[in-house]
């Protein structure tokens, strides 16, 4: 945590907070943007792969003022609001668009399994779709399909040739390439980047491959 939170026990407007930090996006369509990460403390899911497992339980409660002064101090135009799952508390709708008040490019990192109808549409929504192996594929809420704007990114993490070709299906079923970005990135350790590539290459597939460059750059640390 790069300050100390401030006490907010009158306060309704809190959120329980694992960490704020600065770094440089290390996906999706802000990639390589200096970026202040809001990651809130949480997450009703249990993907097998989970790289945030820290944030599923401790934290701290922040108050909306405590929270924006922190990114301020930071100095940076991008923030992106993650988790855990941040919309699992019900209060970070109001804090998106705090912050989309206060003039930042504010992207909202979610596990899909969650509404997003209430996010402020200045928000940029990277929405996860749980593959088969995620081992959360029960867990997508497809009515948030339909609420996706160009300003939107769908993201899928293949972990295994099935995921691939399940993923296919759903790119297709729902349209989803007409509609906005489409992320499909190799789930660390279980399919090598360069096979994910090899199978989007062949299949014309019309999405974008990404590698985690926080895994490249740093090998994931939490903080960073
Ligand atoms: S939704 Fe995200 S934070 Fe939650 S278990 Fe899955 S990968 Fe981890």
């Amino acid at each position: 945590m790069s300050a100390v939170p401030h006490a907010a026990a009158a306060s309704p407007e809190r959120l329980r907070l694992t960490e704020i930090f600065l770094s440089l996006q290390g996906e999706a369509r802000s990639i390589g943007w200096p970026t202040v990460f809001v990651r809130l403390t949480g997450c009703p899911l249990r993907c097998q792969y989970c790289d945030t497992a820290y944030a599923f339980h401790g934290g701290d409660w922040w108050t909306f003022d405590a929270i924006l002064e922190e990114v301020a101090r930071h100095g940076a135009r991008h923030v992106c609001v993650t988790g855990g799952e941040p919309l699992a508390q019900k209060r970070c709708v109001a804090l998106l668009a705090r912050l989309c008040d206060a003039g930042y490019e504010v992207s909202l990192e979610t596990s899909g399994a969650i509404d997003i109808g209430e996010v402020d549409p200045r928000v940029s929504r990277v929405l996860d779709i749980k593959t088969p192996a995620s081992g959360e594929v029960g867990r997508n809420l497809w009515s948030n399909l339909p609420l996706l704007t160009p300003h939107d990114q769908v993201k899928f993490v293949i972990c295994d040739r099935a995921d691939y070709e399940w993923s296919k299906g759903v790119l297709a079923e729902h349209r989803l390439a007409a509609t906005c970005d489409v992320l499909f990135s190799p789930s660390f350790g279980q399919v090598s980047p360069r096979e994910l590539a090899d199978w989007i290459v062949e299949d014309r597939l019309p999405v974008r491959f990404q590698v985690q460059l926080h895994k490249l750059l740093w090998d994931d640390a939490p903080g960073r």
